[in-house]
């Protein structure tokens, strides 16, 4: 089969388009024929050795994809047959550890991450785990399907069970170009929020407000604090979807109602930050860290796209011999939603 394989962290000079032996699923192991894979900034952060992002090379990467069943080893049970369409979902649990048996499978301290601690969809065939295996909503395109599993769910997650979103509650959503920014504005407004969204250009801004966002605020040319707490009166949002960190910090605590919380699941602005712990307590804050999420969110966000409620949202498409173009756009950020690389 073809793949994109990366033969050594560091940079994307080690990202080579070439031929590996094709596959055979384990036992528990579904093989997926890959349709379409998408590209989230944590497989950029892999290449380069960043974020503390740790790779054993070679790898195929790639988390997040969508295909055809092309084979099934033993004890995967009856539910798939080959040529149904399917999308891998890429954070895989143990079931047995104290957080799986609590329903928090997100927290599984055994998990297997599909893409980084096994091969992922960057290649024409990949086996994967039967749990990380899900139907394609018969209503998405392969690319559409590729672009869901990480961003909705992690957005889902951070709106739904960290953040506790009511409805009628004042949402702001860093970097709406973003692959999780673009899901968390569906989202939260599907779930009766209002939506404030930040972004770099005009182009984005149009973007968000279609997707939306109430407000779309060019965090380029304005102060997003400010904007925000004019638009709420002086009030602040309820609740913040980041995943910048520490460059933005200082304004979206300034950008925080009474009661606000702040959910974050990414740090590429930066990762240490100064906390006021006096205003932390007397306006009741809450800073809240979140990653991925459980199998029952991803059954929500599957149902509500399967709805039409929340559609994710595709940039553009690369074919697997071009990923490394597709890594160096991730690394530009001038897109909206989401990259994709068609084997
Ligand atoms: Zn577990």
């Amino acid at each position: 089969m073809k793949a994109a394989i990366l033969t050594e962290q560091g940079s994307l000079d080690h990202l080579h388009y070439g031929d590996r032996p094709d596959p055979s699923p384990a036992r528990g192991e579904v093989l997926v024929r890959v349709k379409a894979c998408s590209l989230n900034r944590v497989d950029l952060f892999g290449v380069l050795g960043q974020k503390g992002v740790r790779l054993r090379c070679p790898r195929i990467l790639g988390r997040d994809f969508a295909g055809e069943v092309a084979g099934l080893g033993e004890d995967t049970g009856g539910d798939f047959q080959p040529g149904d369409q399917v999308l891998v979902y890429p954070h895989v649990s143990c079931g047995h550890c104290e957080p799986c048996r609590r329903g928090r499978d997100n927290q599984c301290v055994r998990a297997r991450v599909v893409g980084v601690t096994s091969d992922g969809g960057l290649a024409e065939l990949a086996c994967v785990p039967l749990d990380s295996v899900y139907r394609l909503p018969p209503n998405l395109s392969f690319e559409e399907g590729a672009s869901v599993p990480t961003t909705f769910v992690t957005a889902w997650h951070m709106l739904v069970r960290r953040a506790r979103l009511q409805p009628g509650e004042d949402v702001l959503v860093m970097a709406a170009g973003s692959g999780v920014g673009s899901a968390a504005i569906q989202i939260a407004r599907r779930l009766g929020a209002r939506v404030f969204a930040t972004a770099g250009s005009d182009e984005k801004l149009a973007l968000a407000r279609e997707l939306g966002a109430e407000h779309a605020i060019n965090y380029q040319t304005e102060d997003f604090s400010l904007r925000v707490l004019d638009l709420t009166g002086g009030r602040g949002v309820d609740i913040i979807i980041d995943h910048v960190g520490a460059s933005l910090w200082d304004k979206n605590f300034a950008s925080l109602a009474v009661g606000g919380r702040l959910v974050n699941c990414g740090v590429s602005g930066g990762h240490r930050m100064e906390l006021h712990m006096g205003q932390l307590f007397t306006r009741q804050l809450s800073i809240l860290g979140s990653t991925m999420g459980t199998r029952a969110d991803v059954q929500d966000v599957l149902r509500l796209i399967e709805r039409g409620e929340i559609r994710p949202k595709v940039a553009r498409a690369f074919p697997l011999s071009e990923a490394r173009r597709a890594f160096e756009t991730m690394a530009a950020s001038d897109f909206f939603g989401k990259l994709v690389v068609v084997p």
